[in-house]
């Protein structure tokens, strides 16, 4: 807590009280902290593919651009640099668009099972690529929701991308809708993959922040999945948290409220 004394001045007579101003500054502190951390690691993130990418031209420019093999081996790293670059670049924006509130929710009523259908479908390469099953349950009572779809689907796109990089060859991926007792829809996407220690699982919603950030990168991971999935849920109304456990799987649920407030849903 920071105070401040100000002196109240009358002419002629002199100083006839005080002011005293109390601020609670640590949570001013704890936002600058964030923000500084924040900055660093964009900045962090952002010059790891430029060191890269700034090595292998020169060696390409070196005499590695007349070699049959090395040449268009070192141009595919710097693609794939670049695309790491753009891909951190578009979440930086979608996630400072969520910030300022400057994207608003274009609600539309939606059937769950065609969204979660659509999804599965989107992914199905993928799957079929690493030998993954993928499994769909819908409740009873599961029908329309209004929600604003091309949000929700980044937040199914994230989860279900999560679900692939991190579960091995011939896992299992489920995906799951029903209504919760509080009257919100909850949808789940589970997985058998490696799971989350405890003592990571409370900051996993944090941007950048990662189990391990090597494996994270190797599997073209911004860092800012979970983060931007956890914007648009509560921009939404809902919630989301996880359950996992290391070496048995993990399962991510968010909720979202099924009646637009005050609209009809038809
Ligand atoms: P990333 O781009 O690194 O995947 P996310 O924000 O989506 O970033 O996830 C943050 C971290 O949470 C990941 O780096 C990973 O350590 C962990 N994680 C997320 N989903 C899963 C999952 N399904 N299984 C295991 N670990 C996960």
């Amino acid at each position: 807590i920071r105070v401040t004394f100000t002196p109240i001045h009358r002419r002629e007579i002199g100083i006839v009280g005080t002011i005293a101003v109390l601020q609670d500054v640590t949570e001013q502190e704890k936002l600058e902290a964030s923000r500084r951390e924040f900055v660093a690691n964009v900045s962090h993130e952002l010059r790891t593919p430029l060191t890269t990418i700034k090595s292998y031209t020169e060696a390409l420019e070196d005499g590695a651009m007349q070699d049959a093999e090395l040449g268009p081996k070192f141009a595919s790293v710097i693609q794939n640099q670049t695309e790491r670059m753009i891909r951190l670049v578009t979440d930086l924006l979608h996630l400072s668009r969520l910030d300022s509130k400057e994207s608003e929710l274009r609600k539309r009523p939606t059937q769950v099972v065609d969204m979660l259908e659509e999804v599965t479908d989107r992914f199905s390469f993928q799957m079929q690529e690493k030998g993954i099953k993928p499994s769909l349950s819908i409740g009873d009572g599961v029908g329309m929701i209004w929600i604003d779809r091309d949000q929700i689907d980044q937040v199914l796109d994230n989860l279900i991308s999560n679900a692939l990089k991190y579960t091995p060859e011939g896992g299992t991926i489920s995906l799951e809708a029903r209504n919760a007792d509080d009257g919100m829809l909850a949808i789940s996407v589970e997985d058998n993959g490696m799971g989350i220690p405890k003592k990571d699982q409370e900051r996993i919603f944090e941007r950048f922040y990662r189990v391990d950030k090597a494996r994270s990168r190797n599997m073209g991971g911004t860092g800012l999945g979970l983060s931007i999935a956890r914007e648009i849920v509560k921009a939404h109304g809902g919630s989301i948290w996880l359950q996992s456990e290391v070496g048995k799987g993990t399962k991510v649920i968010f909720t979202l409220p099924q009646q637009e407030q005050g609209g009809r849903m038809t």
